[in-house]
């Protein structure tokens, strides 16, 4: 018996073309794409992909910075087409959600409903729900929500079998039975970077849409006294003096990004620190709290800037996400000659991360290499270095300082990748964090779920 033909998928060279890169610098042209619209139809592909062993690489918005959602082996599936909220219950604060969609959509849909989805990937205008759960994506406010993982009550997964499976996050306060690493199988998905499943559906986790949030710019004479600052400020938000929602920290390579673009002409300093804080609708920021504590870390107090009211905040974002956006930019614009944008996410706990990025600089210095801005979340440990490489030699000696800096971050208690996950070219340095038995173990777990190895060949593994 042949096998039934998939409408949605398609050879056509133009349309593999469109999806043969991500935000990665890499590409990778497709055998196929699948552009399925519904559950079934994921249920229908993986079935034949499980028939006639052919690989499939899930992808949402294609933002991935590691290669996670290209492929060149087998089929490429976007799940683009499947982007409806299914259902939003207001009062047990959820909803139902299809993977396509893209984050920011999904923020202004449930906000209407005055609900907040709080994950908040800068790029949440490109990324979509799928991608941020199979990354675990966070962003700045992660500060006081947490990644993604936290928010996700259910989920809808298409095995690489065909078979589909509901999971729902256990309500148990005590259990027992076997490993920990068992206990809640979905997450097993969440941060699986594609390698386990293919997410057709989730259920939300949401809170209440805060009334009023105020930010603040706060500039700094150098490094040293905007990292004091924030290991003071996370202390004063764990005393409760204070409760940031992100603590954003940009160097003065990374304010040099920001002062080119329009509007950011006044984000002065040569180290700047970008904060939000919520508070109930009719209640002011204390202001002079703030101040007083930037102020006692050298802040310049005549050149902070407040953000107050939705339009305001909105720029500061943009600002803010212009860092990262112009990197990937300036990288692209040297691919001809084999350069790229390089980025870093490695991340430590938050009280050592002048001295990391100490070390991380004059590893920079001592290897010559051009350099990078280091900004992001430095309330929660984790700055990105984005390197832009000219050419071929210079990724090659970019790769070298990036290892050269990860050995003392993990000495450090730190990690190599705290937010843009393994996908397909971080393998070198994932091998520096995990042991042989915890590498074994999530082999196991692979094994278990894709035996024949068809889901997202190469991210991770
Ligand atoms: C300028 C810029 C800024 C960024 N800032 C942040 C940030 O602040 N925080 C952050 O966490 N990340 C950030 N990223 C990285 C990226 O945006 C996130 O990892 C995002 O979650 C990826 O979503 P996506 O829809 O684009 O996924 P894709 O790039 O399409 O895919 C990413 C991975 O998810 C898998 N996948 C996608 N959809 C599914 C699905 N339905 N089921 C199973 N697997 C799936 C893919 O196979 C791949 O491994 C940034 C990227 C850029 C370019």
């Amino acid at each position: 018996m042949t096998a039934p033909e998939l409408t949605f998928l398609t050879r056509d060279p133009a349309v593999r073309q469109a999806y043969a890169a991500d935000a990665s610098g890499l590409a990778l042209l497709p055998e196929a794409v699948a552009r399925p619209t519904s559950a079934p139809e994921v249920v229908a592909l993986m079935q034949q992909a499980a028939a006639t062993k052919t690989p499939v690489t899930a992808a949402g918005g294609q933002s991935s910075m590691t290669g996670g959602s290209i492929t060149d082996q087998g089929t490429l599936l976007s799940l683009r087409g499947m982007a409806r909220i299914l259902d939003i219950d207001p009062v047990r604060r959820t909803a139902r959600v299809e993977p396509g969609i893209l984050v920011g959509d999904l923020k202004r849909a449930l906000a209407a409903e005055g609900l907040l989805f709080a994950p908040d990937p800068t790029s949440e205008e490109e990324a979509a729900l799928g991608g941020a759960i199979a990354c675990n994506a966070s962003g700045a406010r992660s500060l006081r929500y947490g990644a993604t993982r936290r928010h996700i009550t259910g989920l809808s997964v298409v095995l690489a079998s065909g078979e589909q499976v509901e999971l729902s996050r256990t309500r148990l306060e005590k259990n027992t039975v076997g490993y920990a690493a068992i206990h809640d199988p979905i997450d097993w998905f969440i941060g699986s970077e594609g390698t386990l499943g293919v997410v057709v559906a989730a259920e939300l986790s949401l809170l209440p849409l805060p009334e009023r949030v105020t930010g603040l710019g706060l500039p700094f004479p150098g490094d040293a006294e905007a990292l004091a600052f924030v290991v003071a400020a996370r202390e004063a938000m764990t005393r409760g003096v204070i409760a940031p929602r992100c603590l954003e920290f940009l160097d003065a390579e990374a304010l040099a990004v920001v002062r080119s673009q329009e509007g950011g002409s006044n984000w002065l300093g040569q180290a700047f620190v970008y904060t939000e804080e919520e508070s109930p609708g009719d209640a002011e920021l204390d202001f002079d709290r703030w101040l007083a504590l930037a102020e006692a870390h050298g802040a310049m107090a005549e050149d902070v800037l407040v953000f107050d009211n939705d339009a305001t905040i909105r720029t500061a974002r943009l600002l803010r996400h212009a860092v990262p956006a112009t990197m990937l930019e300036r990288g692209h614009a040297f691919m001809a000659d084999g350069g790229r944008r390089l980025a870093t996410d490695w991340a430590v706990p938050y009280p050592r991360l002048a001295e990391a990025i100490g070390i991380a600089r004059a590893a920079v210095a001592e290897h010559g290499v051009v350099t990078p801005t280091i900004y992001g979340h430095a309330g929660n440990g984790h700055p990105h270095m984005d390197f832009v490489a000219r050419n071929a030699d210079e990724v090659h000696a970019i790769e070298e300082t990036i290892a050269a800096i990860l050995r003392p971050i993990l000495a450090m208690g730190g990690t190599v990748a705290a937010e843009h996950g393994i996908g397909k070219i971080k393998h070198r340095w994932m091998s520096m964090q995990l042991s042989a038995q915890q590498r074994a173990v999530m082999l196991g777990i692979k094994a278990a779920l894709d035996p024949d190895g068809l889901m997202a060949p190469g991210n991770i593994f």
